[in-house]
């Protein structure tokens, strides 16, 4: 059994003090950057953020690379040396970018970093800044200690993440991947924040996957024809035919293993078990499960016809496919079924990925939640859509979505992800750099 008290180190109460201030500090700075990705290659604002982190990292003694995939976008990636240089390395990746703001849907400007109110407003205060500011504020807690992380840490700030990775992480994997050599594990974006429980607990869940991705066009083809005219071979109807068949579809409830162990950890605290098909004993929790129970298909857009009067030999539609993890293969058998013979699909695919739950790594971040919220209960949890932890799973890096965090339960992180007037509670922030510094200072061998 491990002393886990022992293996957890916790900052001094000046050093925890230290951190908030440098995390509000820097996660209201980084805001003030609007760095608006538009999608479709368009964004601003990237390069000067980049830039500005890379500065602070150097003047913290770093020595870090500032990668451009494209003008104006850019990467900024630093090796932050472990005092054992023989562990495998992890890596830490927060994106800069964020998803566009409407400043007159908003209380304040979307790009103020105003510090109000007890939260620090901004687009990008919950996604994901506030990890970008919390990874520069421990920067400087190394800096201001002397102490060295037990393992080599590689940090990077990506571009892109809100679009398709292409100038970001899928970048730095393509072009540079000698930069995350040794790395055997890596934390980002969700994860790691408080959830209320019916009876007052908190469930801080961690991801330890995500359901793979499918964006296929389904395409029908028949014979051209004059609008007026019988037309028994009509690529329209074939098309709608199948579109019908996917919404009569019921994917079938498939509990993957991370989600059975999410089920299982709750079941037992709640103390009452949990059909997958009735979540309402979970309360704010069932939100975590209901996405991550089947596969699903949606479809997105059509495309079909030119003029009134002609039938079109051809007629596609977008699919929005996602895919849980281990059941690629049903799912594929699936979609081909309920395509029949008619149809052709295309597309891109990013599979699912998934990362053990049971490793050393998943029981240093429970460990470093419990040792700044010691009511805390920890378990993985599956995501329903995708980050850029598919991109370096290119590179066999599992990734965990950690990005601690504590809220009471009256504050619904959820409804400001890509919402209005998103914000970070500072209570929040202290509290999420006081627990990645604990985690990033252990050494998960000690949970091995
Ligand atoms: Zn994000």
């Amino acid at each position: 059994m491990t002393d886990t008290a022992a293996a957890t180190p916790v900052p001094s109460a000046d050093e925890a003090a230290a951190l908030a201030d440098d995390a509000v500090d820097f996660c209201s700075r980084l805001i003030r950057f609007d760095t608006s990705n538009y999608g479709g290659g368009e964004s601003r604002g990237e390069r000067a953020c980049a830039e500005w982190v890379a500065g602070e990292l150097t003047d913290a003694g770093l020595k870090p690379v500032v990668l451009e995939s494209a003008p104006g976008r850019a990467n900024t990636v630093v090796r932050i040396t472990g005092a054992d240089p023989a562990a495998p390395a992890l890596l830490v990746h927060g994106h800069l970018d964020v998803v566009p703001a409407e400043p007159s849907d908003w209380s304040t400007y979307p790009f103020s970093g105003e510090v109000r109110d007890g939260a620090v407003w901004g687009r990008g205060a919950l996604d994901m800044k506030d990890m970008d500011a919390m990874m520069l504020a421990f920067v400087r807690h190394l800096q201001r200690t002397g102490a060295k992380p037990p393992r080599d840490l590689v940090f990077a700030f990506v571009a892109d993440e809100e679009d398709t990775g292409e100038y970001g992480a899928r970048f730095l994997v393509e072009q540079h991947p000698d930069l995350f050599e040794g790395v055997n594990a890596a934390i980002s974006e969700s994860g790691g924040q408080s959830v209320p429980l019916p009876g007052g607990a908190r469930l801080y869940p961690i991801a330890a996957g995500e359901r793979g991705s499918a964006w296929m066009t389904a395409t029908a083809r028949g014979t051209a024809g004059h609008g007026s005219k019988r037309n028994d071979d009509n690529a329209l109807v074939k098309l709608s035919a199948a579109i019908g068949r996917f919404d009569r579809h019921e994917w079938p409830v498939r509990v993957v293993p991370i989600v059975a162990a999410l089920l299982d950890g709750l079941s037992r605290h709640l103390g009452v078990a949990i059909d997958p098909t009735d979540l309402s004993p979970l309360g704010a929790a069932a939100e975590l499960v209901s996405g991550t129970l089947a596969n699903s298909v949606n479809p997105t857009m059509l495309r079909a016809g030119y003029k009134h009067n002609v039938i079109p030999s051809e007629a596609s539609a977008a699919l929005d496919g996602r895919i849980l993890p281990g059941t690629e293969a049903e799912f594929f058998a699936t979609v081909d079924d309920l395509l029949g013979p008619d149809l052709t699909r295309t597309g891109d695919y990013l599979p699912p990925v998934s990362a053990d739950h049971t490793s050393p790594d998943f029981a240093a971040m429970a460990a470093a939640l419990r040792a700044h919220d010691p009511e805390a209960l920890v378990l993985p949890y599956c995501m329903t859509g995708g980050t850029d932890a598919k991109a370096f799973a290119a590179l066999d890096i599992p990734g965990f979505g950690f990005v601690p965090g504590r809220t009471p339960a009256d504050f619904n992180a959820w409804q400001y992800v890509h919402g209005v007037d998103e914000r970070v509670l500072t209570d929040s922030l202290a509290f999420g750099a006081r627990v990645l510094t604990t985690y990033l200072m252990t050494d998960p061998r000690a949970f091995a």
